[in-house]
């Protein structure tokens, strides 16, 4: 596997300030596959420098030069989606099927999608008298977590760089190849020195540097909402932009009229990818109470197929698996009836953790409120709509979730209803152009597609 003892700022690879690493390590077997520099607020500090100094020239490039780089630089994500691939299962643990299609193949959409943005952005309009010209918001400051790690870099870099920002990224500790990789492709690219520039590191550090920069414009941040509310208020304090992408707890909503067995089975597969680290998963699962019994039991059945070490990946790394077993033993302490999987770890290496399903689960129960981030499904009963629309905005999260009906209509009606970013019909695909955010405590933003390009600019209003 390819690696660098060093960041990529202003266009070339060059040594931390500190001398401190980071040690890179398979979740799946528990060894140590890299070390990566841990940067420090010096590199963070030459990182913006670049970043600030390149921006007036990427800022007046003109769109369709940007998005020819942009273009470029799928292509290249396109011929290494195969290492991109292998190295998000060996930093991640993803079984490799899943790594290909999701975390090298998302990117590639939503780099692409942002490559045909950048060239039709209507980058200018008329109101009235009025002349309103987007602009680049200026320095961004991206900071990504692991779960998704390639998504979560592309889905802010790749419309900074249509918007024509310039950008520090500082991914994740656990995930840091993967961002190397996409340093080497942003370099082939020939997206020029100092508009991307990478800063490995740790958040409290090197990430708290980059939030706390007065050289960075905006602050786009995915991760915990404990971590998020700190950026928030500094970003407050500092009076810059800031976009949050936070966590969930979302529901996926069975109406009586639905296809149980679809719904239910499509539901325990959303749960179970990326080993449940997913922000968006639809972690609970709203059954009427006729159907109740027979939900369970197909949720259980379906449960059981994930086999960890086959079908279902690690955790990313020893300490989430510490705390989703946690939060399954406190699930069961709690009165919560298991009908799939449990606490014990199902191989002895590995951060594995058992594909689990909960039934009678009640709404106020610490596994139906917090976001566990593992393969752990809570099912819940309801007893008619208003219930089941009362359960599921019943947490500080909204950012998904899934309505299920026999009619269209029936569903679209009561999705309505939910407070949540994004929300699927009837198992609806992934579109990479929607907007993807929070409401309520899940964020504060959105991401993809021409919303999440509107995130990067700021307007200016000529008058005539
Ligand atoms: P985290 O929020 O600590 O890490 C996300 C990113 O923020 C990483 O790049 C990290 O280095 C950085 N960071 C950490 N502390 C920082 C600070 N003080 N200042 C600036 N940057 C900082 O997330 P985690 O600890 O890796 O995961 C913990 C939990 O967060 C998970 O169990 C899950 O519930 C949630 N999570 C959610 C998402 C999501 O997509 N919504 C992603 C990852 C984790």
């Amino acid at each position: 596997m390819k690696q660098h003892d060093a960041m990529y700022i202003d266009g070339s690879w060059r040594p931390a300030e500190g001398g401190g690493t980071i040690e890179v390590v398979n979740p799946a077997d528990g060894q140590v596959i890299a070390t990566v520099p841990a940067g420090s607020a010096a590199d963070v500090d030459a990182a913006v420098r670049a970043a600030r100094a390149a921006l007036p020239g990427w800022a007046a490039t003109p769109p369709q030069e940007r998005a020819a780089r942009l273009a470029a630089l799928r292509d290249q994500l396109v011929a290494r989606a195969d290492e991109i691939a292998a190295t998000v299962t060996a930093e991640l643990g993803a079984p490799l099927a899943f790594s290909k299609a999701v975390h090298a193949g998302a990117p590639i959409a939503v780099c692409g999608s942002y490559a045909e943005l950048a060239g039709t952005y209507a980058f200018e309009e008329k109101i009235g008298n009025s002349t309103v010209l987007h602009e680049p918001v200026g320095v961004v400051g991206a900071i990504t977590p692991w779960n998704y790690p390639l998504h979560q870099v592309v889905a802010k870099v790749a419309p900074a760089l249509a918007a024509g920002c310039t950008i520090v990224l500082k991914p994740a500790e656990d995930t840091p190849l993967v961002a190397q990789l996409f340093a080497e492709c942003v370099d082939a690219a020939g997206i020029p020195a100092g508009v991307f520039n990478l800063v490995t590191g740790l958040g409290p550090v090197a990430g708290q540097a980059l939030a706390e920069h007065d050289g960075i414009d905006l602050v786009s941040f995915t991760g915990s909402t404990a971590v998020g509310r700190k950026i928030g208020a500094l970003a407050g304090a500092a009076v810059k932009r800031v976009a949050l992408e936070l966590g969930g707890k979302s529901a996926n909503v069975i109406l009586p009229s639905a296809d149980l067995a679809k719904a239910v089975g499509v539901g325990v597969a959303n749960v179970m990818a990326n080993s449940g680290q997913t922000c968006s998963a639809w972690t609970r699962m709203l059954v009427h109470r006729d159907r109740y019994d027979e939900a369970v039991e197909l949720a259980a059945a379906a449960a059981a197929e994930y086999v960890p070490g086959e079908k279902i990946g690690p955790l990313v790394n020893a300490g989430q698996q510490a705390r989703v077993r946690g939060y399954i033993e406190r699930g069961v302490a709690e009165g919560a009836r298991l009908v799939a999987g449990g606490p014990e770890a199902p191989l002895e290496v590995g951060c594995y953790v058992r594909p689990t399903v909960f039934a009678d689960v009640t709404p106020e129960m610490t596994i139906a409120q917090e976001e566990i981030f593992g393969p752990v499904l809570s099912v819940l009963c309801y007893e008619d709509e208003d219930d089941a629309a009362r359960i599921a905005n019943g947490t500080v999260y909204g950012l998904a979730g899934a309505v299920w009906a026999g009619d269209e209509a029936e569903a679209v009606a009561f999705a309505r209803r939910l407070e949540t970013g994004q929300v699927d019909i009837n198992g609806g695909r992934f579109n990479p152009l929607a907007p993807f955010g929070g409401y309520k405590q899940s964020g504060v933003g959105r991401e993809l597609g021409r919303h999440g390009l509107a995130e990067y600019l700021q307007t200016k209003s000529l008058q005539f």
